[in-house]
């Protein structure tokens, strides 16, 4: 049984519409597949549609959540999208993103680099725009060779250059509110560095003492090194292991089911679940 618990699709910054990635998901065979777009659900209704018999969807979202400064995501599993104060928070995290991009193309055109809001807004398309567009239009306009190039001190990493901030959600807030509609919480690539600093293991403590239900572990941004560390620290601290793509489509280069998660945690996950349940794939168009 192989799982893949995150993906992105264009309801957030992945580049398959959540009918194609569920079709692909199929194709790569996989048996389980989540859906985990930058706070939304609204890529469900259509994956669900599109689900094909063999594959079971995992609804779910990753949180943009923010720690003693420290950017960091969340990722949420089968809560109830409609539970009114996650889905008050998320609207929140959400509405801040244009704003955000926007802040983030007025520094790069500060540093004399040419890109326009109309150029991230047409990358982004139907998606909510973040800062992977800004960084695909630097790669458009050769400033950078990939979108990787992109997130350094120079220019879009946390704090870089060309970084601006948006509302995040307070971690503890985040598992709270969670666990309040019904769903299942996970760190996502919690020292994935390159992405800018990370999170001490001292609040990861904290996080799974406020009842944080696993860490990410087997993730494209962690190295084996970084792996067997995090695998000690989830023992330690009781909490389950995920290993998951972390898919985008072609904006990054990790293919679907290039890390999996282990039948039995998935097992887990979905018994402490009540806010949703896992989706069987009827067949769709
Ligand atoms: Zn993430
Ligand atoms: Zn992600």
């Amino acid at each position: 049984m192989r799982i893949d618990l995150h993906c992105h699709s264009t309801a957030s910054d992945g580049t398959d519409t959540p009918a194609e990635l569920v079709r692909n998901a199929a194709a790569a065979g996989l048996d389980v597949v989540a859906l985990t777009d930058h706070d939304t659900t609204r890529g469900y209704a259509e994956a669900v549609a599109a689900l094909p018999s063999g594959l079971t969807l995992v609804t779910g979202a990753e949180l943009s959540c923010r720690i003693g400064g420290v950017s960091m995501h969340m990722l949420a599993y089968l809560f109830d999208p409609e539970e009114p104060a996650l889905l008050a928070e998320r609207e929140l995290v959400r509405d801040d993103r244009v704003p955000r991009a926007r802040a983030m193309v007025a520094k790069l055109n500060e540093l004399d680099v040419p890109v326009t809001w109309e150029q991230v807004a047409r990358i982004a398309g139907e998606g909510s725009v973040g800062r992977p567009h800004v960084a695909a239009a630097l790669v458009e306009l050769g400033v950078v060779p990939t979108v990787s190039d992109a997130f350094t001190q120079d220019w879009l990493a946390d704090g870089g250059r060309a970084y601006a901030e948006k509302h995040e959600t307070d971690p503890f807030e985040a598992i709270r509110l969670v666990k309040g509609a019904g769903g299942v919480t996970v760190l996502a690539h919690p020292a994935a560095a390159k992405r800018g600093r990370t999170v001490p293991e001292s609040d990861v403590a904290e996080l799974a003492a406020a009842g944080l239900d696993g860490i990410e572990v087997d993730h494209m941004d962690h190295d084996a090194d970084t792996r067997d560390r995090l695998r000690g620290l989830a023992k330690d601290l009781g909490l389950l292991v995920t290993g998951s793509s972390d898919y985008h489509g072609s904006r990054k280069t990790c293919e679907l089911g290039e890390y999996t998660t282990d039948p039995e945690v998935y097992g887990e996950i979905t018994r402490r679940s009540t806010g949703a349940f896992p989706v069987p794939g009827a067949g769709g168009a």
